[in-house]
C-alpha cells in the first residue's frame, strides 16, 4: 500500500487506499480551524475521484463554521486567482496535479492565493496532529455558494495582457492536449478567443487520463504524431491535469521540452516589454525598486533546478535573474518582494505577476502566441535562437540520517574543485560549464540530482559522478 504524503503544500494519496474520506475531512477541519472559520474558496480538476474528496473537504470546512465558494472544475490557476479576486481567506485545491489518475491530494492555499509557505505549513500541520478542530453549532453553519464566473474572470485577465488583436490577425493553427482534465474547457475557449483555429486531442473533461499526466516527451508523443499528421499546425500545447504546467510541441511535431516554456515566454516578455528611458516599473507591482525607479531594470526570478538558459536571457536583455529554492510558494514570493518582471519553474510553470503570482498555463500560451504573432516567425526559429543547453535529472536514494554527512562531503569536494556553492536548497554547485543541483525530496528517503552542461557527454558524466557519490555515502542503491 501506498503512503499518504504530507508536505507543507497539501497532502496526497491513492484513492481508496491512503486518501479516503475520512482522512480528507481531517484536513478540510484542520485547514478550517487553521484559517478561524473564513471564507474558502474550493475547485477541483476533472478526477473521477473529485466529486467524493469534494464532499469531505466541504463537510470538514462547514464544520469548523466555514463559508464555501464552490468553483467546481476549474484550473489551479483559476481557483487561486479565484481567492485573491473574491477577497477570500483561504482555498484548497483538490487535484493531485500530473501524479496517475489513482492519486488525488488537498492543496492549500492562503489569502493571496499562494501555497502555504513552511511556517504556514506547519502551523496547519500541527492542527491537523493535535486534532483539536473548531466546531461549529447548528446556527453556525455557513452556506456553499456556487460561483460559474471564474473562467470569464481568469480569461478577462489572460487577455488583458497581450495584444488580441495581433494574434486573432494571424490566424494560427493550434494543437491541444489537455489530458482530459480541468484546462480542457477554457484553454478551448481562450485559444477560440484568439483567433485560432483549433485541433484537439485528449480534450474531453472526463478525468480519464488517456496517458500519463506528466507532460513530458515520453507522454506527448500522441500530439507529435498529430501535429506531423496534420501539417499545417502553427504550435502544439500540452497540460497537465489542473493546468499550471505548459509544454510545447512545434510546428513539425518536435517537442521542445518543458525547460523551455518558460525560456521562450521569459525572452519574449524582456525584449517586448523593457521600460521606457526614466519611466518606472512597467507593472507598479511590488515595492522592491522604490525610490530606485532611475535604476530600475527588469527581473527574473528562478528556482534551483531551472535551466541556465534563463540567465542567459536575462543577461542578453539587461535583467537581473536570481535563484530561490524550488517550490511555486519560493518563486512566487520571492517575485512579489522585489517587483520581478517573470519568473516560474522550469517545468512548464510560468508566473506572469500582471495575471497573478502562480504557475499559469494559459498565461505561457498567450505569451508565446503573441511573440509569434509580433516577430512573425515560425516557432521552431523561437526556439533555434535560445542558447541550448543538455539537462538530465534523476534520483537516487539516501537515507534520512546519513543525508547530512553525505551533502557535507559534496560540497567539500565541490569547493576542492572550484566550483560556486549555495546551499539554500540541498546543494547546488557551479562551474563555467555545469552545474549540478543535489535535492533531498520532502517526502520520500531520495535525493534529486539535477545537471546541466554544454555538452550531452558532460552531463552525463557530471550527473552519473554525483548519484555514484550520493550512493556510496549514503549506503544506498537507486530506486
Ligand atoms: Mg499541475
Amino acid at each position: 500500500m501506498s503512503s499518504l504524503m504530507v508536505s507543507i503544500s497539501g497532502v496526497r494519496g491513492v484513492v481508496g487506499e491512503t486518501l479516503t474520506p475520512e482522512v480528507v475531512l481531517r484536513w478540510g477541519q484542520a485547514f478550517g480551524t487553521y484559517i478561524k472559520g473564513g471564507r474558502v474558496v474550493v475547485g477541483r480538476d476533472t478526477r473521477v475521484s473529485g466529486e467524493m474528496v469534494k464532499h469531505s473537504v466541504h463537510a470538514g470546512l462547514l464544520s469548523a463554521g466555514c463559508a464555501i465558494i464552490d468553483l467546481g472544475v476549474v484550473t489551479t490557476p483559476t481557483a487561486t486567482l479565484m481567492i485573491e479576486e473574491l477577497g477570500a481567506d483561504g482555498g484548497i485545491v483538490i487535484s493531485a496535479s500530473h501524479n496517475p489518475i489513482e492519486w488525488n491530494a488537498l492543496k492549500f492555499f492562503n489569502a493571496d492565493g499562494q501555497y502555504l509557505d513552511a511556517a504556514e505549513g506547519r502551523d496547519l500541520l500541527a492542527i491537523a496532529e493535535r486534532g483539536e478542530f473548531r466546531r461549529a453549532k447548528w446556527h453556525q453553519i455557513r452556506e456553499v455558494e456556487l460561483n460559474g464566473r471564474s473562467s470569464d474572470v481568469h480569461l478577462t485577465k489572460v487577455l488583458g495582457i497581450v495584444d488580441v488583436e495581433a494574434i486573432r490577425a494571424r490566424r494560427f493553427r493550434v494543437a491541444l492536449d489537455s489530458c482530459n482534465g480541468a484546462g480542457v474547457e477554457i484553454t478551448a475557449r481562450m485559444l477560440t478567443e484568439l483567433g485560432c483555429g483549433l485541433v484537439r486531442i485528449h480534450c474531453t473533461p472526463d478525468g480519464l487520463f488517456p496517458h500519463d499526466p506528466e507532460p513530458s516527451f515520453e507522454n506527448l508523443q500522441d500530439l507529435c504524431k498529430l501535429v506531423r499528421a496534420e501539417r499545417n499546425v502553427d504550435v502544439a500545447f500540452a497540460q497537465d491535469p489542473d493546468a499550471d504546467r505548459l509544454a510545447v510541441v512545434n510546428e513539425t511535431g518536435d517537442f521542445i521540452g518543458e525547460e523551455q516554456t518558460l525560456a521562450l515566454v521569459a525572452d519574449y516578455v524582456l525584449s517586448s516589454q523593457l521600460p521606457a528611458p526614466g519611466s518606472q516599473s512597467r507593472q507598479g507591482t511590488g515595492n522592491g525598486e522604490q525610490g530606485t525607479a532611475n535604476r530600475w531594470r527588469p527581473s527574473v526570478v528562478i528556482n534551483m533546478s531551472t535551466s541556465r538558459v534563463i540567465e542567459d536571457i536575462a543577461a542578453r536583455h539587461g535583467a537581473a535573474c536570481e535563484r530561490v529554492a524550488v517550490g511555486e510558494v519560493n518563486v512566487a514570493r520571492r517575485m512579489r518582494a522585489i517587483g520581478a518582471t517573470i519568473g516560474g519553474e522550469g517545468n512548464g510553470g510560468v508566473i506572469d505577476p500582471r495575471v497573478h503570482f502562480g504557475r499559469d498555463s494559459l498565461v505561457g500560451m498567450a505569451l508565446i502566441l503573441e511573440s509569434m504573432a509580433k516577430s512573425g516567425r515560425k516557432l521552431s526559429e523561437l526556439v533555434g535562437a535560445l542558447p541550448r543547453y543538455h539537462m538530465r535529472k534523476t534520483k537516487a536514494q539516501c537515507p534520512p540520517e546519513k543525508l547530512s554527512a553525505a551533502i557535507a562531503e559534496m560540497r567539500r569536494e565541490g569547493q576542492a574543485s572550484g566550483a560556486r556553492i549555495s546551499e539554500l536548497d540541498g546543494l547546488r554547485l557551479d562551474w563555467a560549464d555545469a552545474w549540478v543541483h543535489v535535492r533531498p525530496s520532502n517526502t520520500e528517503p531520495i535525493v534529486r540530482v539535477i545537471g546541466e552542461a554544454d555538452g550531452e557527454k558532460r552531463v552525463e558524466a557530471l550527473v552519473g559522478s554525483f548519484v555514484a557519490r550520493v550512493r556510496e555515502l549514503g549506503g544506498g542503491g537507486t530506486p
